[in-house]
């Protein structure tokens, strides 16, 4: 079984507790305005812009796909900024066991290993099969997930995943569709669900300048429900790497210190005194 990875960082200290090998796969079933790597939305489908764009001819179309040679690239990311399909060419099919290679290379260093992406959900099977191997390491398997996927009906990735990190990119459904182009019913089903079984590791929201008041009717509605059981990370808006039309939903400018210390002390108000800005 493969799985198509666009990036490793084998020492991560912000992608959950200690220091953890972060693994980021490809596609995602949301496209969110204020995504900083777009070009992890979706999967290639070998047009071959960005070969004719190569500088140092490291792409190539064969067989009806884009083949990298990372010895020649440069790493310009030419080929991501003229990608007109939110996708990049640069993506590594690995088995587990390639990945197994890796993770046992810094295993003497890390805590354990964190799936995100693009929507790491994506490859389910994948992660079980990832999981049961890492878990023999004696290190554990957190999943960084939009809540796309049903956890409440996979006993079986449940069992070999030791938390997840959810975000919750916005609580009243229209905002939630304008903003990700997807419904939150089975974001917020998640969110219940992994609070009650005990697997809900951190709660995440992107804070934006020019939306206070789904901020606060996000940050309330969250609070409400965990009440501080987890962590409860506001993270500020940042325009940088943001697509266009990105910008023109969520502005240019970064999110304000003050209203994230305001949403702060509502988040508290509301039970949740676990909040990080
Ligand atoms: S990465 Fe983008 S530009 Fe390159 S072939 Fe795939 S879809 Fe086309
Ligand atoms: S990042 Fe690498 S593959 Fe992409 S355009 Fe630059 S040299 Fe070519």
């Amino acid at each position: 079984m493969k799985a198509p990875i666009n990036r490793i960082i084998p020492f991560s200290n912000v992608d959950g507790p200690g220091n953890r090998m972060a693994i980021f796969f490809q596609s995602c079933p949301f496209e969110c305005m204020y995504c900083h790597n777009p070009e992890t939305i979706r999967m290639c489908i070998a047009c071959g812009t960005c070969v004719q764009n190569c500088p140092v001819q490291a792409l190539e179309k064969k067989d009806g796909q884009i083949v990298w040679d990372e010895k020649k690239c440069v790493q310009c990311d030419t080929c991501i900024k003229v990608c007109p399909h939110l996708s990049s060419p640069k993506i590594k099919w690995l088995s587990t066991n390639d990945l197994m290679e890796e993770i046992k290379k810094v295993r003497l260093f890390i805590r354990g290993i964190t799936v995100s992406g693009g929507e790491c959900t994506q490859h389910r099977d994948f992660l079980v099969e990832l999981f049961s191997k890492v878990k023999q390491l004696g290190l554990t398997c957190l999943i960084d997930s939009n809540g796309s996927y049903d956890f409440s009906g996979d006993s079986e990735l449940m069992e070999v995943c030791d938390g997840v990190m959810l975000d919750v990119k916005a609580t009243n459904p229209l905002f939630h569709q304008n903003l990700t182009h997807t419904d939150n019913q089975l974001v917020m089903k998640n969110l219940k669900f992994l609070l009650e079984s005990g697997k809900l590791e951190e709660v995440r929201t992107v804070i934006l300048p020019t939306y206070p008041d789904q901020n606060e009717e996000t940050v309330r509605t969250v609070s409400r429900i965990i009440q501080g059981k987890c962590r409860y990370k506001l993270l500020r808006y940042r325009p940088f790497g943001v697509r266009k039309e990105g910008l023109d939903f969520c502005g240019q400018i970064i999110t304000s210190e003050f209203e994230a210390e305001r949403l702060k002390s509502i988040a508290k108000d509301e039970g949740s005194d676990s909040v990080i800005i």
